[in-house]
């Protein structure tokens, strides 16, 4: 596993006094959405219009004029299907990470199907870039307690970072109790950093405000506020988005109400709510965050700041070891 070791601290980089933004999308098409029964499967993908090559250039273009880079988790099956995507992204200066191959949940698939699926499509993005691709984003953030393997394969095919923990109630995957901050599972030269995606907490309740539908279902003012609050308290704001998600007009698959609304509300704020945040926070990639500062995130003190951070620090490392008396070695 290589993990960048820093040369210089960049300019932009958080201190410890302050959390840092990463900008991330899912580079997908319309008929990627998940767990829906009207989703085609593989053997369709190539006849069926895309859009992901236009959406996907105008993030990109939005990209250049805020001097923004991000990190793009490309689907191996979009990169063997639009390999010049994939080169475009790393000649603009963003980095190249990996959201599987054939974009299956992670808790419908064998152990040996996710293995063979994360390494195949780690190997395509490497060859497209010809720079090791570090991190890894589970479709659909499908993640749960039950797969006590996740991060056991995720180290073993070289990956140094998984950004797929969604610590707030999802349809597929995601559970409140996974920890919020960044984690290092494993150890010695058997570890891996998780990135989960931020939630904050609204009346209580653990959301994500920061991708999803919770982006273009809730006001930017306050996206914005509890991004300041959270950057300030020195955490992490991880956002998300597809490139459907700025394309109003994209094709539609036929879905429950419920469905349809979580996949579709409001696509037309999703533009304009990226650029506010490109506009107004400075957002870095995954690669930079690991590369900028060798003090973060491996040293954990950095959130023991609050006895509410204590208290993640510690439940985290609970989570480790649930995880790891249940797997297996391989
Ligand atoms: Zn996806």
């Amino acid at each position: 596993m290589e993990i960048p070791q820093a040369t210089r601290k960049p300019a932009d980089y958080p201190t410890r006094k302050q959390g840092f933004s990463v900008f991330t999308v899912d580079v997908e098409d319309w008929f990627h959405i998940l767990d829906v029964a009207s989703t085609p499967p593989m053997e369709r993908w190539a006849s069926l219009p895309s859009r992901v090559e236009a959406n996907f250039y105008r993030l990109l273009d939005l990209f250049d004029e805020k001097r923004a880079r991000t990190t793009c988790f490309f689907l191996g099956w979009i990169a063997d299907h639009f390999p010049h995507l994939v080169k475009e992204t790393a000649r603009r200066g963003h980095e190249v990470a990996c959201h599987g191959y054939a974009h299956q949940l992670v808790n419908t698939i064998s152990r040996r199907g996710f293995r063979d699926d994360v390494g195949r499509a780690k190997k395509l993005l490497e060859d497209l870039t010809g720079s090791t691709v570090l991190g890894y984003r589970a479709p659909g953030f499908s993640l749960t307690r039950h797969i006590p393997w996740f991060f056991d394969e995720l180290i073993a095919a070289g990956y140094a970072y998984d950004s797929s923990v969604f610590p707030a109630a999802r349809g597929h995957g995601g559970d409140t109790t996974f920890p919020r901050l960044p984690t290092i599972w494993g150890r010695d030269s058997c570890r891996l950093i998780e990135f989960p995606v931020t939630v904050t907490e609204l009346a209580g309740w653990p959301v994500c405000l920061f991708g999803g539908g919770y982006l273009r279902l809730f006001p930017y003012a306050l996206i914005r506020s509890q991004a300041r609050k959270l950057l300030k308290a020195g955490q992490p704001v991880v956002y998300y988005i597809h490139p459907r998600e700025i394309d109003p007009v994209h094709p539609r698959l036929p879905m429950n109400p419920y469905r349809r609304f979580k996949s579709y509300y409001n696509l037309k704020s999703a533009y304009g709510k990226v650029v506010r945040i490109l506009d107004e926070f400075r957002v870095s990639t995954f690669r930079d965050v690991l590369a900028g500062d060798k003090v973060l995130p491996w040293d954990t003190t950095l959130w023991n700041q609050t006895s509410a951070q204590a208290e993640e620090a510690r439940f985290s490392f609970q989570i480790r070891g649930w995880i790891r008396g249940k797997g297996s070695h391989h």
